[in-house]
């Protein structure tokens, strides 16, 4: 396959996880990142397995589960930093219900390898309320999300990969993918909630959902997992703690907001009676879709031009798949799953 050279806007999880696919595949890239970013870096970056509420699997799970693993082993060495922490998950059990389904899948093999059986002690746990016993998750991490934007971005600016700057659509040619008096072969969009600002794609329904945390010090919260009902309690050492995350739909302010706060420590409090402090908060937006997938494709008129948007809020278990997918798509022609197909927007637009 002939060398190409791609210019990609946004440095975000999005825009980095292509750049590092499509560098693995011999093309050059161009990055341009305001050097803002509200989501990527804000992220607790945690990567849960399990939808809770009937204790089914995430969508697509085993495929992205496997290479998003792969991907932050790799990125740790190429960037030589730790970004990758494995985590044990304990979900306090909110009902009867939810305990039931975890007994009836925990001998399921297709959950094996991330439900581990209720044992006597899972169900007698009592450092966190307990009502109707716990469960563990395998195979959980999260990602230290501040490190993946700062460390990608200094990467990229380091090998002149890397434009610092507003894309300035002044400077660009949209026939002729010229941006800067440089001619790229393909141009990919990976703007993030900031998508209904930028010239292009803005038909397509990405929501802008608020996102707040807060991180808490404590001496009683345990530290060796990460509780997990109503909200994740996230351990980050030294007895301090993440505590998330709100959703406020349509909603792209930055300001941190004494409800979301009282939101939160209420949430813990289901949790249990710890003491702690506030040391602050995060205040983010994430890229949402109703249909809670995201959009992936080609612009519909526009030759060569792509979108990569609407990772939502599982983002760093799916764009690893996801560039891959796009990947293979703009090269090879390869159909995109029609899951998460710009298509299906067109089709209901009537484009
Ligand atoms: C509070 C919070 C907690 C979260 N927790 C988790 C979690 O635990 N696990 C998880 O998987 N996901 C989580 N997410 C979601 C995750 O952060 C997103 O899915 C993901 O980061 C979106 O990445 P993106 O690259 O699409 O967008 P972004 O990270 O927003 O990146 C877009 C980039 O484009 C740049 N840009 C935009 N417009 C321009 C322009 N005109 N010119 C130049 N540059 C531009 C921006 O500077 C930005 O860096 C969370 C999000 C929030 C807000």
């Amino acid at each position: 396959m002939d060398s190409e050279h791609i210019l990609i806007i946004g440095a975000g999880l999005a825009g980095t996880c292509l750049a590092h696919q499509l560098i693995a595949n011999g093309h050059r890239i161009q990055l341009v990142d305001r050097g803002i970013n509200h989501s990527t870096a804000i992220a607790a970056g945690m990567v849960n397995p399990m939808v809770f509420r009937r204790m089914n699997k995430s969508w697509r799970l085993d495929e992205f589960m496997t290479d998003a693993r792969n991907y932050y082993l790799h990125l740790e060495q190429l960037l030589e930093h730790k970004l990758f922490h494995p985590i044990i998950i304990r979900r306090m059990l909110s009902s009867e219900q939810e305990r039931n389904y975890w007994l009836e899948r925990q001998n399921v093999q297709e959950f094996k390898a991330y439900l581990s059986e209720i044992s006597p002690e899972d169900e007698t746990y009592s450092l966190a309320n307990n009502q109707f016993g716990s469960g563990r998750l395998k195979s959980s991490f999260w990602v230290d999300a501040k490190s993946y934007y700062e460390k990608n971005t200094a990467y990229f600016h380091k090998k002149g990969l890397l434009l610092k700057e507003d894309f300035d659509c002044t400077y660009f040619d949209e026939n002729q993918l010229t941006y800067k008096g440089i001619t790229y072969s393909k141009v990919v969009f990976c703007v993030g909630y900031q998508q209904m600002n930028a010239p292009f794609f803005q038909e397509l329904p990405i929501q802008q959902t608020k996102g707040q945390t807060i991180r808490v010090r404590s001496q009683e919260i345990p530290e060796n997992e990460s509780l997990n009902r109503k909200c994740f309690v996230l351990p980050m050492g030294d007895q301090v703690f993440r505590i998330g995350a709100t959703y406020e739909w349509d909603n792209p302010d930055l300001n941190p907001t004494e409800e979301a706060k009282q939101e939160l420590m209420e949430h813990l409090r289901v949790l249990g009676n710890f003491t702690y402090d506030v040391i602050d908060q995060q205040v983010g937006v994430r890229p949402t879709v109703l249909d809670r997938r995201p959009i992936l494709g080609a612009h519909r008129t526009i030759k060569n031009m792509y979108l990569f948007n609407g990772l939502g809020t599982k983002g760093y278990l799916m764009a690893p798949t996801l560039a891959r997918e796009l990947t293979d798509f703009m090269f090879e022609g390869k159909p995109l799953d029609k899951e998460i197909s710009i298509q299906r927007f067109y089709q209901k637009l009537d484009l």
